[in-house]
């Protein structure tokens, strides 16, 4: 395609007429966002297609990243950067009076995802697509995402997202391509042609229907997919059976409860919530998404047996782990194969990310529960947990360990050990989180199947959180060092000799500054509220969870404060502290901790005694598109988790990647990005995994011991429960009784002297300019390791063994 500036302001003036028989001077900015979508999209369809040709013709193995959340956010800046269309867009849209900028802020962000995990799925797209993978994703098409967050009163208020409700110009509805999904009923087995085969009676079908959207590589022709399942009733709108009954009622409350299936993404980030409706989506998306590949796969007349060898199936985390059962039923009952020939090729198939060692965050599923809703799947289970169970006891002949290592024991299916058991390669997410689950969570595991674990450290597509969300700082770079780093992102590291060139860091500063105002100028406009860009921006976006202790750093806060009030003439660099964090909706502590978050700003905020030198802004509805607006003006990057808690963290990276200089624990990759950009490059505090592990071992610890012999804690402490600030007593009092009556569960009192010492480093490096900015390019430079196209490269060529593809247009 050779598009000009010229082609694409007619392309463009037409489709708004053709949508809406609209000129530019008579159209909303939703209808321009939405013609110039359309018109991108038309852009990649080409590629798009013979993408699909070229896979099919070609017999590439293909990879399906199977995920319950995908975090993508807004599309349209993301495309245009990867069609290679941007400025050339920013300059026909100017020409015809638009600014494209404004354009991309209609778009509604694509929230179907609560975090990290989410957010993680979606990089990887991105990367596959850009680095030439055939890798597509497969997950739930929620009719609402997260919610959307207000703050009233200093409180979360939580409401619907209806993202869809100006339609989305980036998928394909593809309704010739539905699948049956069955619920319930009873299995019926029967002996037909000399083998056992299965029946079912009385189960309810659903109907899935698939909706695509592009995920479009980097100028490299590639479009691979995110297909994305709708639930939907087969007899469309109504049950006939109940409305010839004349039970109109009933026929309409099926079609609600059916459709209810694919409603609404669940808003808890790290606690699972046993809801069957949980488990209904889960085994949804996976069976229509597993039918769908099968199907696919059969239209390229290859045998079933050779399977594992074209497809690889990578589950995220244990949400789709039904997978293992649900590929065994499908090779078993509908394509005849034998119990060793379909467990080799699903073991072959199926790869395993877990994400997490939270107690409270390992999925296990009611057997009754279970089994009601899905007999067929149970029977599976239970078989591959029998065989399994026979193995571990031949292996150790220990019946303990047998009983600990089971599938389904205590009333329970553990959907973690069917993952392990059922695939050829379980990975963390880090490397002292794979270090973790070998030797501690999953010991047992990796003493029996030594060969399945391995670690795939997380990352972050550059493309959006550097190109796209910095464009100034990418553009610096490549004026410097050339633009290979696009390409190869370890290339960052060319910027490295520049670290202690003055006329470079100066660059570096301006452009921080510049992004700095830009964002005081968009908290101005939206909030009306006047932030000073000459302040540190000290910035902690993250979900809010008592691991990630948002509490720690409003502690630092008070403390720091409270020095203030006792010291006027106390020396520091003004500091403005940013939070973003969305609340899981039934997670009261976490709810308490935002309302301590506001409740401490606006006593601080109005405080005129302390000179303006501390303010706190609590931004409302974290999110993708805010966090590419709050992470390039950030100088400092608040990663302050209790050491084994955070799995990874890609929020670390996105940091590093736009020259914050981190304030960490040594925890998840926050040890790996110490490693690359050394010691002298971060700011590194608290307790390490060691002394964690054995406070926890040893029940040693005792917060009030911390508060009993810190005043200043006692003053902070105290000050929760005694109305100095400004709300009655009884408003903090169950974080005071989680604190000390509970005994501080993620060890806030113990770290917290050493934060305080960590944050006063902080204030006296960024008074050295030259040391600051040398310190902030190193760690740009050092970066790119993060990139998720390296993470890909390693899972394409450990786990999947998947080639790239160069697609010919
Ligand atoms: C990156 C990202 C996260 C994950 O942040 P962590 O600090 O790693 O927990 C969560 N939400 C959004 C919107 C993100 O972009």
């Amino acid at each position: 395609m050779n598009l000009t500036k010229e082609r694409l302001k007619s392309d463009f003036k037409k489709k708004l007429m053709n949508l809406y028989a609209e000129s530019i001077p008579d159209s909303s900015k939703l209808h321009q966002y939405l013609a110039l979508g359309a018109l991108v999209k038309e852009y990649a369809s080409e590629k798009w297609m013979d993408t699909n040709i070229q896979y099919n013709k070609r017999h590439v193995k293909q990879v399906y990243y199977f995920s319950m959340e995908f975090l993508i956010g807004r599309l349209l800046g993301s495309n245009l950067l990867n069609l290679g269309i941007t400025s050339l867009c920013k300059d026909a849209l100017k020409d015809l009076g638009i600014d494209l900028h404004e354009i991309e802020e209609v778009e509604n962000d694509a929230g179907l995802g609560n975090g990290g995990l989410g957010r993680l799925a979606a990089c990887f797209l991105d990367s596959m697509a850009s680095i030439g993978i055939p890798g597509h994703g497969c997950g739930i098409r929620y009719d609402y995402g997260l919610f959307e967050q207000r703050i009233v009163d200093g409180y979360q208020v939580e409401i619907p997202d209806n993202w869809l409700k100006n339609g989305n110009v980036w998928e394909v509805k593809k309704e010739d391509k539905a699948i049956v999904v069955k619920f319930g009923g009873k299995v019926i087995p029967t002996f037909e042609n000399n083998r056992l085969s299965f029946n079912y009676q009385d189960y309810e079908a659903v109907l899935a229907i698939p909706y695509d959207t592009p995920i479009i590589g980097y100028k490299n022709n590639t479009v691979n997919t995110l297909r994305l399942w709708s639930a939907e009733t087969i007899d469309k709108d109504f049950d006939l059976e109940s409305f010839s009954r004349g039970d109109y009622t009933k026929a309409v409350e099926h079609k609600y409860s059916v459709q209810s299936i694919s409603q609404v993404l669940y808003p808890d980030d790290t606690r699972v919530d046993g809801k069957i409706l949980r488990l209904k989506q889960q085994y949804f998306f996976v069976s229509a998404g597993i039918q769908s590949i099968i199907r696919r796969y059969k239209k390229g007349n290859l045998p079933m047996s050779r399977f594992d060898e074209f497809i690889a199936i990578h589950i995220n985390d244990t949400h789709p782990s039904i997978a293992v059962a649900e590929l065994m039923r499908l090779l078993l009952d509908e394509e005849g194969m034998s119990w060793d020939e379909a467990w080799k090729i699903t073991t072959n198939t199926i790869a395993y990310t877990n994400h997490t060692i939270m107690n409270e965050a390992l999925e296990k599923w009611p057997i009754e529960m279970f089994k009601k809703l899905l007999p067929r799947t149970f029977m599976i289970i239970e078989e591959i947990d029998k065989r399994f169970c026979n193995e571990v006891n031949e292996k150790y002949n220990d019946l303990q360990k047998v009983h600990d290592m089971a599938i389904i024991s205590n009333g329970n299916i553990k959907m973690a050990y069917l993952a392990i058991v059922g695939s050829h390669s379980v990975n963390g997410v880090a490397r002292l989180h794979t270090e973790i689950l070998k030797n501690r969570e999953l010991s047992n595991f990796y003493d029996f199947y030594p060969d399945k674990f391995n670690n795939k450290t997380n990352g972050i597509t550059h493309r959006r959180w550097l190109i796209k969300s910095n464009p100034k700082l990418s553009n610096l770079i490549t004026e410097t060092i050339g633009n290979d780093w696009i390409h190869n992102p370890n290339k960052l590291i060319d910027i490295l000799p520049y670290s202690k060139n003055p006329v470079f860091q100066k660059k570096i500063y301006d452009i921080k500054q510049n992004n700095k105002m830009d964002f005081a100028k968009h908290v101005k406009d939206h909030y009306g509220i006047v932030i000073d860009p000459n302040s540190i921006f000290d910035v902690q976006v993250k979900r809010l969870h008592a691991y990630k202790r948002q509490v720690l750093n409003i502690f630092g806060i008070l403390d720091l404060y409270y020095r203030l009030k006792d010291n006027p003439n106390l020396e520091i660099t003004p500091r403005t502290y940013f939070f973003g964090a969305k609340a899981a909706p039934g997670y009261y502590l976490a709810k308490q901790t935002i309302k301590l978050i506001n409740t401490v700003a606006a006593k601080i905020n109005n405080d005129s005694s302390i000179n303006n030198k501390i303010k706190i802004l609590f931004l409302e509805n974290y999110s993708v598109s805010l966090a590419e607006k709050i992470i390039p003006c950030a100088d400092v990057s608040e990663q302050i988790s209790t050491t084994t808690k955070e799995a990874s963290g890609t929020g670390n990276m996105k940091f590093m990647m736009n020259g914050a200089i981190t304030i960490a624990t040594l925890d998840g990759a926050n040890v790996e990005m110490k490693d690359a950009v050394g010691n002298d490059n971060i700011v590194i505090f608290g307790m390490e995994k060691d002394e964690v592990m054995s406070l926890e071992k040893n029940k040693t610890y005792h917060s009030s011991d911390y508060y009993n012999s810190d005043s200043r804690l006692k003053r902070i402490i105290d000050n929760l429960v005694n109305g100095s600030l400004n709300v009655p007593p009884s408003e903090f009092a169950d974080i005071h009784k989680y604190l000390i009556a509970n005994n501080d569960e993620y060890f806030v009192l113990k770290d917290f002297d050493s934060y305080v010492q960590a944050q006063n480093r902080i204030d006296k490096l960024y008074k050295d300019r030259a040391t600051w900015m040398q310190m902030s390019i190193s760690n740009i430079a050092h970066s790119g390791i993060f990139s998720s196209d390296n993470t890909i490269e390693q899972y394409s060529k450990d786990i999947w063994k998947t080639k790239k593809v160069d697609i010919n247009i």
